[in-house]
């Protein structure tokens, strides 16, 4: 494999870049340019340019651990480890059922891993609990675009329709930091004529290229859509044929819209009125319009309504299911999009079908080769499983996730997981969580194995392999394979877990085969030959008339242009009204704190905070705070302010911005310790998708050294 170029994707973000890697003779790897893939074409941020630094990294795991009785984590054989995680689950299992057996899985799992751990829960394990991180990522949008439209995925068009539409609102979504090989479809946007709104608390460095900025009060993006929607109908700018004919619901969601007077509004958000009409005026006049959210409307207790309300605009001036035009989601993790279909969401069996639904129940089960009435229910959703750790859930697989640091309520949820009887983790460094666990087994990255992604246009990816793992490590597949042998028993459950990812993508496309998420028509040679194939993409027996007598469906790039999902084919209104977040500001904490990430690092920090030169560019945490605020404080840029919510206290150095609210302050989460901002975060839940508050939670902020009352901004 010396010197042999694979073009590949990278592991982190749902843009999933096209790059090539090379090994290099120093047992290095090289990355370069790969312009064949339209996403980015070439393009690449710097996390993903130094990827290859966590294959080597001094702190890579490559022998499987096991607590000893001196509480320590040991080096132990592959054998000896499995054995203790199969001891540790099979015990759980029979003092405590099934259903005390937990798993939590990621949304960066590829398509292949997330289906296995589906599988392996319910089938091996037979537990009804199993989420995954991804839960606190998109689901809401998930929620809002599946009630909307019939169906969820992230876009319902490729990215490069961006460029050629007329106007796009892009709400709580900062690519420039996020995904920057993105931020040219926007400039190429407005450098066609077309307009880019943003509606962000923060003036970011997406903000900074709008044409419009508006900078509501976190957690009122709801009402901001509510005022939009009151003036687009009050100016007559609706589009009432559309309405009738590809809609319902209307009428219930205009009453709601119009006891949103602009004037409210402003008073909610913060937002004037001649911002919201300039917002009107931007978003009606081109002829096709889009409207892209993100985790800011997404991350709250009423996501799914926030993402309804923006969805509505759309479809109220008929910009959804037309060329151009249409409402989507920018999901975030890697396989974001591919790791909610698959079945490793509490809810769902692959192909995006719903586990409660009895004839998906046999067709799953069928492929699986176990009796429907075997299968579990649904279980709890990611919170609420984390919340039940100790309790409830004593023993826990979890592959792919840091909770400890992701997770709301970082703190109590550490504690929970230090309350589990049995703890097993598999990653390739030895995160914040994995250090808490009874095994650790060390397992490939993305550039030593191959699998599928989905990225964030339902376009799914082949990730090649380009170098061999270290010695000592498998792959996710492999530790599934060798658990279901060990607790199979007789039954011989292992045949049904192929350590060949390409043998298990056979299964999955026939698991989804007529599912909404339907991969049959999908192969991994196809995907190596097209760079990519959008779902849905039935077999050739399934697919429609006219493409079925070609032997192969293209794919479908675009979706809703004829009809939407729905069984009547029409969109559906979501009827909502404003409502406060869960956890206003009062005397005590009088602040609001948002979160998010910054460019150089991803996520957790699992794996970014392992490469220096990230390090370099985004050593640590901070609290970004307005003047204002500082100067009440008597803090100055880089004095370190604790800032306190309900649920704890972390402490970083002051950045002093204009670019923020006076009311607000904002923290990234990508750090543990002291300065971790899911300390504070609130884990109210929107009772649809069941998505935390990470958005907005009720803080103060202290000078650290001297309690100060927390100012009101
Ligand atoms: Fe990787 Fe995302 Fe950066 Fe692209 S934008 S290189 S996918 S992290």
């Amino acid at each position: 494999m010396q010197n042999t170029v694979t073009p590949t994707h990278c592991p982190y973000c749902a843009l999933q870049c096209g790059m090539n890697l090379t090994p290099a003779p120093d047992g290095t790897v090289e990355v370069s340019e790969r312009t064949d893939f339209p996403v980015n074409r070439g393009a690449l941020c710097g996390k993903g340019r130094t990827a290859p630094a966590v294959l080597s990294s001094r702190v890579r795991l490559t022998s499987p651990l096991v607590r000893s009785e001196a509480g320590a984590l040991v080096p132990a054989s592959w054998d000896e480890a499995l054995d203790r995680i199969a001891d540790g689950l099979r015990r759980t299992r029979a003092e405590h059922g099934a259903d005390a057996v937990g798993v939590f899985g990621g949304g960066g799992l590829t398509n292949e891993k997330a289906y296995g751990l589906g599988k392996f829960a319910r089938v091996v394990l037979g537990t009804s609990q199993i989420d995954y991180n991804g839960r606190f990522c998109m689901s809401s949008a998930a929620a809002a675009g599946t009630r909307a439209f019939g169906l969820d995925r992230g876009l319902p068009f490729p990215l490069e329709d961006v460029p050629r539409t007329g106007c796009v609102i892009l709400v709580g979504s900062n690519p420039a930091e996020t995904m920057p090989p993105s931020l040219r479809y926007f400039t190429e946007l407005r450098e066609n004529g077309g307009t880019l709104i943003v509606v962000d608390p923060r003036r970011t460095r997406t903000a900074e290229q709008a044409d419009l900025h508006l900078a509501p009060r976190p957690g009122t993006d709801l009402a901001l859509a509510l005022g939009l929607l009151h003036l687009i109908v009050a100016e007559g700018r609706t589009d009432e044929a559309y309405i009738r004919e590809r809609t319902v619901g209307w009428e219930e969601t205009r009453a709601a819209a119009m006891a949103h007077w602009p004037e409210y509004v402003e008073r909610i958000t913060g937002v004037s009125v001649p911002e919201l009409r300039e917002a009107v005026r931007l978003f009606c006049e081109p002829e096709a319009a889009m409207v892209l959210t993100a985790r800011g409307p997404e991350q709250q207790s009423k996501g799914t309504d926030t993402v309804g309300a923006w969805i509505n605009l759309c479809l109220a001036t008929g910009r959804a299911g037309r060329p151009l035009s249409g409402y989507g989601c920018l999901t975030g993790q890697g396989n974001g999009q591919g790791g909610r279909e698959h079945g490793q969401k509490a809810d769902q069996l692959p192909g995006y079908r719903k586990l409660t639904d009895p004839a998906a129940r046999a067709h799953v089960a069928g492929v699986w080769g176990v009796d429907p009435d075997t299968l579990p229910g649904p279980g709890r959703s990611a919170y609420e499983l984390l919340d039940a750790l100790g309790t409830d859930i004593r023993s826990l697989l979890l592959m792919g996730s840091n909770p400890v640091v992701s997770a709301p309520r970082a703190a109590h949820v550490e504690e929970r997981i230090r309350a589990l009887d049995f703890l097993a983790v598999c990653d390739v460094v030895l995160s914040e969580t994995a250090a808490l666990a009874d095994v650790v087994l060390p397992v490939t990255q993305w550039a030593e194995e191959t699998g599928t992604t989905t990225n964030l246009e339902g376009r799914v990816l082949l990730r090649r392999r380009a170098v061999a793992p270290p010695e000592g490590v498998r792959s996710d597949l492999e530790v599934l394979h060798a658990l279901a042998a060990r607790l199979g028993g007789e039954r011989g459950l292992e045949k049904g877990f192929p350590t060949d990812p390409e043998e298990v993508f056979e299964e999955l496309r026939r698991a989804s085969a007529g599912g909404p998420a339907d991969y049959s028509g999908i192969t991994y040679r196809r995907l190596a030959e097209e760079n990519g194939v959008f779902w849905p993409c039935p077999a050739p027996a399934d697919a429609p008339p006219a493409t079925a007598g070609t032997g192969v469906h293209p794919g479908t790039p675009r979706l809703f242009l004829d009809r939407f999902a729905t069984e009547d084919g029409r969109a559906r209104f979501a009827p909502v009204s404003h409502r406060a977040i869960a956890e206003e500001p009062d005397d005590e904490y009088p602040v609001l704190l948002t979160t998010g990430r910054v460019v150089a690092q991803y996520q957790s920090g699992a794996q970014t905070r392992r490469v220096d030169e990230l390090n370099a560019a985004a050593p640590g945490p901070f609290v970004e705070l307005h003047p204002r605020l500082a100067e009440r404080l008597g803090a100055a840029e880089g004095d370190p302010v604790a800032v306190v919510s309900r649920r704890g206290r972390a402490v970083a150095p002051a950045r002093i911005t204009t670019a923020i609210r006076p009311d607000t302050v904002f923290m990234p989460f990508h750090w543990a310790g002291e300065g971790r901002a899911n300390t504070l975060t609130n884990p109210a839940l929107d009772p649809t998708s069941r998505m935390p508050e990470f958005k907005a939670c009720a803080v103060r902020v202290e000078a650290v050294g001297g309690m100060q009352p927390g100012p009101r901004a």
